[in-house]
């Protein structure tokens, strides 16, 4: 195997590679093409750039994650629009909307602070890295109504092929990642099947969710090539020519990656 994976989507800030961090980076230098480190709130955005800064294969996103968003104040706003000009930050991201825990943020304050964040991307000029679960209404109006100009990739993409066709027709990116190995994934693959290869994202969202056979250890973005590999299965495609379009996918959605 010749090409390289490129994981869109990876959380090392983790308490998970609190141990190891080093040595998982000085590895995946090796086995990976490249890698997003989205960040959730201020300290784990800023974490994200210090490891983009340390390591050449390694890109920042920074944003609010709709579960942190409780926290963020007005003034966060102007901390992220300061980081985006940055060389490596990427993206905005991660994000979105989170309905599934009831504990969460108000769904009032998650618009909100991700409307808030939507305009930040649109003025940057950066693309966005969007976070969705049992969302996919208001997601969908939000972008129908202030989606214009935007740009960007639904990570860990779990809607229907309903709302995949939606988004495609926005020109939004699908990303994929250990859940599609799953046994109970159909719904997923079906997705999978469907998207056009020309809008496929690999990821790993490590440190969780990590991909069939490793499925409950922790994930690492090597296991990308995992994702990939059942890709080009489900798909009944080549792998080396997917994971060679997947990431030429990541350089033109994420266009200050080189
Ligand atoms: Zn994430």
């Amino acid at each position: 195997m010749s090409a390289k994976v490129f994981d869109s989507h990876a959380h090392m800030d983790s308490d998970y590679f609190d141990a190891d961090r080093e040595e998982v980076f000085a590895k995946l230098r090796q086995e990976i093409a490249g890698m997003i480190n989205p960040g959730c709130d201020n300290e784990t955005s800023f974490k994200a750039i210090t490891y983009a800064e340390t390591y050449d294969f390694v890109y920042a996103a920074v944003g609010w994650h709709p579960e942190e968003v409780l926290r963020m104040q007005d003034d966060d706003l102007k901390k992220l629009e300061e980081w985006s000009k940055h060389p490596k930050v990427v993206a905005i991201g991660e994000i979105g909307l989170d309905y599934y825990y009831d504990d969460c943020a108000p769904r009032d304050l998650q618009k909100k602070r991700f409307i808030e964040q939507l305009d930040l991307a649109r003025r940057v000029d950066l693309p966005v890295i969007i976070h969705d679960r049992d969302a996919h209404g208001d997601m969908l109006d939000i972008f129908h109504n202030e989606g214009k100009g935007l740009r960007g990739v639904f990570h860990c993409y779990s809607g229907s092929v309903e709302t995949a066709k939606e988004l495609l027709k926005m020109g939004f990116y699908l990303g994929f990642g250990g859940s599609s190995t799953f046994k109970n994934a159909e719904k997923v693959r079906s997705v999978l099947k469907y998207v056009p290869e020309d809008r496929i994202l690999f990821e790993t969202d490590s440190p969780y969710l990590t991909p069939v056979p490793y499925r409950g250890k922790r994930n690492n973005p090597a296991y990308t090539l995992l994702v990939a590999k059942n890709a080009a299965l489900v798909r009944n495609t080549d792998v080396e020519n997917l994971i060679e379009k997947s990431t030429e996918n990541v350089k033109k959605l994420f266009s200050k990656i080189s």
